[in-house]
C-alpha cells in the first residue's frame, strides 16, 4: 500500500457513508491554575460526557467539503477555520493520505456554550474519516492528534468521565462503578467566547475578585464514587463560573431559577453561558427542565445523562 495513491487508500476504507455520533461535554470540576509560559492555564479538570449529540456523516469525495444542519447553521463558517475541516485535515497529514470527503454535519450542541460542541465535532471527523480513509488508528493514536486541534479534543475521542490536566488534554479515565447521573443543561441565547471569560478570570484574580481557586479535584472523584446525588451536588465547581456571570449577569437568574426549580445544584458549564443542573434522577429531571422552560430564563431546557461514550461510529 502506498499511501500516497488515492485509489489504494480508497479501496481500504468503507465504501458507504460513515456516521459517527459524539456527545457534549460539562465539566463537574474545573479547577483553573496559573497561565503557564505557553499562554494556556494550567486546568484540573474532570470531564463528563452527556446524551446531547453532534452527528457527522463521511461519504466519499473529490476534494474535502463540509455543509451542516441544525445549531449555528448560516452562522459558523465552513471554510478552512471550521474545526472540522481542521481535524480532517490534520488526520490526512498524520496518515499521509489525501484529504478527500464529503463531510455533513448535522449540529444539536449550542455554538459556543461551553459544551465543547466544535471539540466534540473535530474528535467525530477524526473518528469518522478514520474509518472512510481505512487509515485505521487506534483511539489513543486519535487522541494524539485531537490534543493539536484543541484542549477538549482528546476528551471527546474517549467520553465516559474522565480526568484532564496540563490545558486539559491530558486525560485519563476516572474509574467507578457504573452510575447514571441525570442533568438539565439550560440552554442560553447567544454564545461566550472562551478565551474572553479566562481573560476574565485573570482580571478578576488581579482585582483580587474572583474566588478562591477550587484547587485539587479529589473531593469531586470521591463523590463520585459514592454514587449519591446529593453528594456529588455539594462537590460540583467550576472556577470559571465567577467569569462567566461577570460577562454575562443575567445567568446568575438562571442558577437561581434551577435551584427554585428543586435542583440538586446548578453550575454553569465551562466557559458558559449553558448551565447545568444536577437531578435526582430521570423524572426529576424532566420536572425541573418543564419549570426552567416555563421560565423564561433560558433559551431551552433539555434532559441529559451521562457518562455516556465519545465519538463512535454508528
Ligand atoms: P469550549 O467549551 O471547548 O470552550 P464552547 O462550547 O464554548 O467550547 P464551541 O461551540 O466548541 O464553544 O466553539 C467555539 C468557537 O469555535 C465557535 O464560536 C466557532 O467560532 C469556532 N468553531 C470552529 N468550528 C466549529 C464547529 N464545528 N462547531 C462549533 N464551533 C466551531
Amino acid at each position: 500500500w502506498r499511501p500516497d495513491d488515492d485509489d489504494d487508500h480508497q479501496r481500504r476504507g468503507a465504501a458507504g457513508p460513515v456516521k459517527v455520533r459524539v456527545p457534549a461535554k460539562i465539566n463537574l470540576h474545573l479547577g483553573v491554575g496559573p497561565v503557564r509560559p505557553d499562554g494556556y492555564h494550567e486546568l484540573s479538570t474532570v470531564y463528563h460526557a452527556i446524551s446531547i449529540y453532534d452527528e457527522l456523516t463521511a461519504r466519499r469525495g473529490d476534494t474535502l467539503t463540509l455543509t451542516m444542519e441544525g445549531e449555528g447553521t448560516g452562522e459558523l463558517a465552513l471554510d478552512e477555520s471550521n474545526l472540522v475541516i481542521r481535524a480532517a485535515r490534520a488526520l490526512a497529514a498524520y496518515a499521509r493520505v489525501p484529504a478527500h470527503a464529503r463531510l455533513h454535519l448535522r449540529k444539536q450542541i449550542p455554538l459556543a456554550g461551553g459544551l465543547a460542541g466544535g471539540s466534540a465535532d473535530a474528535a467525530a471527523t477524526l473518528v469518522a474519516c478514520d474509518t472512510l480513509w481505512g487509515t485505521e488508528l487506534s483511539r489513543d493514536e486519535l487522541a494524539g492528534i485531537a490534543a493539536g486541534i484543541g484542549s477538549d479534543v482528546p476528551f471527546l475521542i474517549y467520553g465516559g468521565t474522565a480526568l484532564g490536566t496540563g490545558r486539559g488534554e491530558a486525560v485519563s479515565p476516572v474509574l467507578a462503578r457504573p452510575t447514571s447521573w441525570y442533568w438539565v443543561v439550560a440552554v442560553a441565547d447567544g454564545g461566550l467566547s472562551t478565551p474572553a471569560v479566562y481573560r476574565e478570570l485573570d482580571r478578576l484574580r488581579a482585582d483580587r475578585a474572583a474566588p478562591e481557586p477550587l484547587g485539587s479535584p479529589d473531593s469531586l472523584l470521591a463523590a463520585l464514587r459514592q454514587r449519591d446525588p446529593g453528594v456529588l451536588a455539594k462537590a460540583l465547581g467550576n472556577d470559571l463560573q465567577a467569569a462567566s456571570l461577570s460577562l454575562r449577569p443575567a445567568l446568575s437568574a438562571t442558577l437561581a431559577a434551577g435551584e427554585a426549580a428543586g435542583a440538586l445544584a446548578g453550575i454553569v458549564s465551562g466557559s458558559g453561558p449553558t448551565c447545568v443542573f444536577l437531578a435526582a434522577d430521570g423524572a426529576h429531571a424532566s420536572r425541573i427542565a418543564a419549570e426552567l422552560s416555563a421560565s423564561g430564563v433560558c433559551r431551552a431546557a433539555h434532559t441529559a445523562y451521562g457518562p455516556v461514550a465519545g465519538a463512535r461510529v454508528v
